[in-house]
C-alpha cells in the first residue's frame, strides 16, 4: 500500500518537474527571443545613430561609470575604451567651450533638467568638429538621481554648408574680398561711427584701366589671375583698419575711416596707383594695366551710401577722362560737369538738326620728300559760332550713340571732299577718317562705306579708316566686317599706337596698312631715350610687318629730323600745319609747294 502511494507521489513529482522544465524551456525561449530583439534593436540603434551622425553617452551618478557608444567614439575619433570619464570627454571639447559644457551638465544634475547646446570639439588631430549636444538626467522613484544620458550629433557638414552660404553672401568668391553687400554694411557702420565721433570717412572707387581688353585678348582665366594679383596689391597698399571690397568685374572700393586730412587719402590713392601699375607676370604673359580712382568724403560729398558711391563713380570717370592711372576727388565742379554733360548732349542732338558740324583737314606728308600724301579729316562742332574742343564733345557723341549718324556724315563729307580734290588735280589724294567702335558695332559699316564710296566716286584705296587699339581688340565689334572692308580695298590704320593695351596679336589678324605713333612719344623725341627707343621699335616693327608709319603731333624740326633718321615714312602735326577748314586747306596746299622747286619752304629749311 505504502509502496503504491510512493509510486503515485513520484509520478506526480515527475509530472510537476516535467511541467517545470516545459515552463523553463518556454521562459528560455522567451528570453532568447528577447535577447535577439534586444540585439536587433541595438543594431538598429547603431545604424540609426550612424546615419544621423549621432552617438550617445551615459554617466551613472552612483558608480561614476561613464560609457559611450561606438558611434560617439567614432565622432570623437578615439577608441571607445579610452573614454572612461566625463573629464576625458571635456578634454576633447574646444578649450573655449569646455567650461560652458561642464557647467551645463552640473546644472542639469543639480536642477534635474535637460540641456541642449551647440559647441565645438577639438580632436587630438587638431581637427575641429561642430556638435549638437542634448543631455537629460534621470531620477529613481525615490527622487535620487541615477544617471545622465547625452546624445551627441555631429553637425560639422551642416555648419560648414551654413558657413559657406554666409561666406558667399558676404564675400567675393574669386578674390575673397568683401562683396557689395558686406561693403555696404561696413560703409554704413563707418558712417555711423563717424557721425558719433565727428570724423570723416573717405570712399575710394577704383576701376582698372583697360581690364576688358586683357580679358578679351588673353582670356578670362588670365583676367582672373590679374584680378587676384591686383587684390593682393590693394590689400598691401592700405592699413588693416581700412576695408577693401570688390563690387564686381574690375571695380573695387576702399573705405578709409578716421580721416584726418586730404593728404592722408591722396597718399593712399598714390600708393594704390603705383602698386597697381607695376607689370603683372601671369604665366608667360607680362601684362600692364593701371587704375583710375574717384574719391568722396562723408559727410561733405554725400550723407548716405548711394550718394557717396554715385559721386565717387563720377569722380572716377573724371580720372579716366584725365588720362587714366589717375585719381580725382569729387568736388562741386564735378557736379556741374555732370550737368554740363547732359546739356552738351541735348545741344549735340540739336546740332545734328542745325547742321553745326564741320570738318577740318590736317595734312600728312612724306618725310623724305615733303610731298603731301593726303589728310586726316577731324570733326569739329561749332554751335553759335564757337568751336568746342573735340575732347569735350566726341566722348559725349560716343557715349550717347550719336557718333553713329555723325560718323556716317563725317565719312560722306570726307570722301566727297577727297574726290573733289582729286578731280582738281591732286589725283592720288588720300583721306583718313576716324571710326569709333560703336560705328563698327551698331551699323553695317561695310554697306555704309560701300554706298558712300559709290556715291562720292572715291576709289576704296584712297580711304583709310583709323581705329584705336582698344577698338580692334574689343570682342563686341564684328571682326567679319573688318575683313570685308579689307577685301573692299579700304585701308586700315591704327591710331594713337602705343597708348592702348598692346597685345600685338591683332596686328596679324588684320591686314593693317598704317601705324600712327601716338604724339606722346613724338613729343619727347630726342629728349627722352625711352621714347626714342619705343619710337624706333614701333617703326622697325611696322616695317617688318610691311606697314607704313605716320608720326602724329610733330611740332619741331628736331622731331622731324629724328623721325627721318629712324626711317619713319610720314608726319602729321602743327609743324606742317594745324587742322584747317576745307577752304583754308585748299589755299594752304596751293601755297605749300614752291613752284620752282616742287617742295615747300619748310622742306627747303629741313633739308638744308
Ligand atoms: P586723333 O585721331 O589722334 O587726331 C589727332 C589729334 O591730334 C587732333 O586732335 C589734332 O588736332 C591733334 N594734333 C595734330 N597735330 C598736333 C600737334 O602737332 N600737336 C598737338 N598737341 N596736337 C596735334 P583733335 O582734332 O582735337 O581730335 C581729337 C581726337 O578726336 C582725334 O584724335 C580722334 O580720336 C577724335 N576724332 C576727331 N574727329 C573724329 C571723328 O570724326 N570721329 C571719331 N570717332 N573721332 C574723331
Ligand atoms: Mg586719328
Ligand atoms: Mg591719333
Amino acid at each position: 500500500m505504502n509502496k503504491d502511494l510512493n509510486i503515485a507521489d513520484c509520478k506526480k513529482e515527475i509530472e510537476r518537474l516535467e511541467e517545470e522544465v516545459t515552463q523553463l524551456d518556454l521562459e528560455n525561449n522567451r528570453l532568447r527571443l528577447e535577447a535577439k530583439t534586444y540585439q536587433h534593436n541595438e543594431l538598429k540603434l547603431y545604424e540609426i545613430q550612424r546615419i544621423a551622425s549621432t552617438g550617445s553617452w551615459e554617466f551613472n551618478q552612483i558608480t561614476s561609470a561613464f560609457k559611450c557608444t561606438a558611434e560617439l567614439a567614432e565622432i570623437l575619433e578615439v577608441n571607445a575604451k579610452s573614454l572612461p570619464t566625463w573629464e576625458s570627454f571635456l578634454q576633447l571639447t574646444h578649450p573655449e567651450e569646455r567650461s560652458r559644457l561642464d557647467e551645463a551638465l552640473q546644472e542639469s544634475i543639480v536642477l534635474k533638467k535637460s540641456f541642449e547646446i551647440e559647441h565645438r570639439l577639438q580632436l587630438s588631430s587638431g581637427k575641429i568638429k561642430y556638435i549638437k549636444h542634448f543631455c537629460k538626467s534621470f531620477c529613481a522613484s525615490n527622487g535620487m538621481l541615477i544617471n545622465s544620458i547625452g546624445l551627441v550629433q555631429d553637425i560639422t557638414n551642416l555648419k560648414n554648408a551654413e558657413n559657406q552660404l554666409a561666406y558667399l553672401a558676404n564675400y567675393d568668391p574669386l578674390t575673397g574680398l568683401p562683396n557689395r553687400h558686406l561693403f555696404q554694411d561696413r560703409l554704413k557702420h563707418a558712417i555711423q561711427q563717424a557721425g558719433r565721433n565727428g570724423k570723416k570717412v573717405a570712399l575710394l572707387y577704383l576701376d582698372l584701366d583697360h581690364f576688358k581688353a586683357v580679358n578679351d585678348a588673353l582670356g578670362h582665366p588670365i583676367g582672373d589671375q590679374l584680378l587676384l594679383q591686383a587684390t593682393d596689391r590693394i590689400k598691401h597698399s592700405i592699413r588693416e583698419s581700412d576695408t577693401a571690397a570688390r563690387l564686381g568685374g574690375d571695380e573695387f572700393t576702399v573705405v578709409i575711416e578716421q580721416v584726418e586730412n586730404s593728404l592722408q587719402v591722396a597718399l593712399v590713392a598714390e600708393h594704390l596707383l603705383t602698386a597697381l601699375s607695376q607689370p603683372y607676370q601671369i604665366g608667360s604673359h607680362e601684362v600692364f594695366v593701371s587704375a583710375s580712382i574717384g574719391i568722396t568724403y562723408y559727410p561733405t560729398d554725400g550723407r548716405n551710401i548711394n550718394k557717396l558711391l554715385k559721386n565717387a563713380d563720377s569722380a572716377m570717370y573724371l580720372a579716366k577722362e584725365q588720362g587714366r592711372n589717375n585719381y580725382c576727388f569729387f568736388t562741386n565742379e564735378l557736379n556741374v560737369k555732370a550737368k554740363d554733360h547732359l546739356q552738351l548732349e541735348s545741344r549735340l542732338r540739336m546740332g545734328m538738326i542745325e547742321d553745326n558740324f564741320l570738318l577740318h583737314f590736317q595734312p600728312q606728308i612724306e618725310i623724305t620728300t615733303g610731298r603731301i600724301l593726303g589728310a586726316e579729316a577731324l570733326l569739329r562742332w561749332m554751335p553759335k559760332q564757337t568751336l568746342v574742343n573735340p575732347d569735350r564733345f566726341i566722348s559725349v557723341l560716343e557715349d550717347t550713340g550719336l557718333i553713329v549718324p555723325v560718323g556716317k556724315w563725317v565719312l560722306e563729307k570726307a570722301c566727297q571732299t577727297a574726290k573733289r580734290w582729286q578731280q582738281n588735280g591732286f589725283s592720288d589724294f588720300r583721306i583718313s577718317v576716324n571710326v569709333a567702335a560703336r560705328q563698327l558695332r551698331e551699323t553695317d559699316i561695310v554697306s555704309v562705306i560701300k554706298e558712300i564710296l559709290q556715291n562720292s566716286g572715291l576709289a576704296p584705296k584712297y580711304l583709310e579708316i583709323e581705329l584705336t587699339e582698344s577698338t580692334l581688340i574689343d570682342s563686341t565689334i564684328s571682326r567679319q566686317n573688318l575683313k570685308h572692308l579689307e577685301e573692299l580695298g579700304v585701308r586700315l590704320a591704327i591710331d594713337d599706337f602705343g597708348t592702348g593695351y598692346s597685345s600685338l596679336s591683332y596686328l596679324q589678324q588684320y591686314s593693317v596698312d598704317t601705324l600712327k605713333i601716338d604724339r606722346s612719344f613724338i613729343n619727347n623725341l630726342s629728349k627722352n631715350s625711352a621714347d626714342d627707343a619705343i619710337t624706333a621699335a614701333i617703326i622697325a616693327l611696322a616695317h617688318t610687318l610691311g606697314m607704313e608709319v605716320v608720326a602724329e603731333g610733330v611740332e619741331t624740326i628736331e622731331q622731324l629730323q629724328s623721325l627721318e633718321k629712324l626711317k619713319c615714312n610720314q608726319a602729321q602735326g602743327f609743324l606742317i600745319s594745324q587742322p584747317m577748314p576745307k577752304s583754308d586747306f585748299e589755299k594752304w596746299i596751293a601755297n605749300y609747294s614752291d613752284e620752282s622747286t616742287g617742295s615747300s619752304m619748310l622742306w627747303q629749311l629741313f633739308t638744308r
